[in-house]
């Protein structure tokens, strides 16, 4: 059975929760999905490469993007600009294949005005206290930017209603399981044949 059209899922929720590491465990095991790469406006970390975690662009470079209209959603997050490069995304849709967005909740809130036919998933973490703890142990952040990034997590928490599902981000394999079966679940549903 051939789908005219790819889904398009987002996978969102707090910074710190692991959708880099979920998405990252999911792409090992499951080839078909294509992953979109963000732009963004903040500098690399050390081992990450332009083009594959993230473009890297200029505020300047960023904001005739948003003007000309190449971004699908955007938000500023802690004084930086992130967004998705609307091109990929729809070119992957219209040719079949279903495409993932690792986004935070604002910019998955846009997705859900322009594309309300997405699956839009809230990975969750077990705690606060836990997601202090990973944001703490990653080691990219300190002090007041880990501040800031919690205060964004408790207004993030509060919008998980507005998404189809709500995966609990205990242990990697398991909520890369429970992704796995809401895509398959997605894709048998009888209104997308
Ligand atoms: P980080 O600086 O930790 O890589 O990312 C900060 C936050 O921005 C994370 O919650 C991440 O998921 C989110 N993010 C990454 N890419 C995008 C994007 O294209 N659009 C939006 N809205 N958020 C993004």
């Amino acid at each position: 059975m051939k789908r005219e059209k790819g889904l398009l899922i987002v996978l969102s929720g707090p910074s710190g929760v692991g959708k880099g590491t979920v998405c990252g465990a999911l792409r090992e095991q499951d080839t078909e999905i294509k992953y979109s790469v963000s732009a963004t406006t903040r500098g690399p970390r050390s081992g990450e490469e332009d083009g594959v975690s993230y473009f890297f662009k200029s505020k300047e470079e960023f904001e005739r993007m948003i003007n000309e209209g190449e971004m699908l959603e955007y938000a500023k997050y802690v004084s930086n600009y992130y967004g998705t490069p609307r091109a990929y995304v729809e070119e992957m849709i219209e040719k079949g294949h279903d495409v993932i967005l690792e986004i935070e909740v604002q910019g998955a809130l846009q997705v859900k005005e322009s594309f309300p036919e997405g699956v839009f998933i809230f990975l969750m973490p077990p705690s606060l206290k836990e997601l202090r703890s990973r944001i703490e142990g990653r080691g990219t952040e300190t002090g007041d930017l880990i501040d800031s990034r919690m205060t964004v997590a408790k207004d993030e928490i509060d919008l998980m209603d507005k998404y189809d599902y709500v995966v609990e981000n205990d242990e990697v394999h398991l909520a890369v399981e429970r992704i796995k079966s809401i895509v398959t679940a997605e894709n048998c549903k009888k209104d997308r044949l």
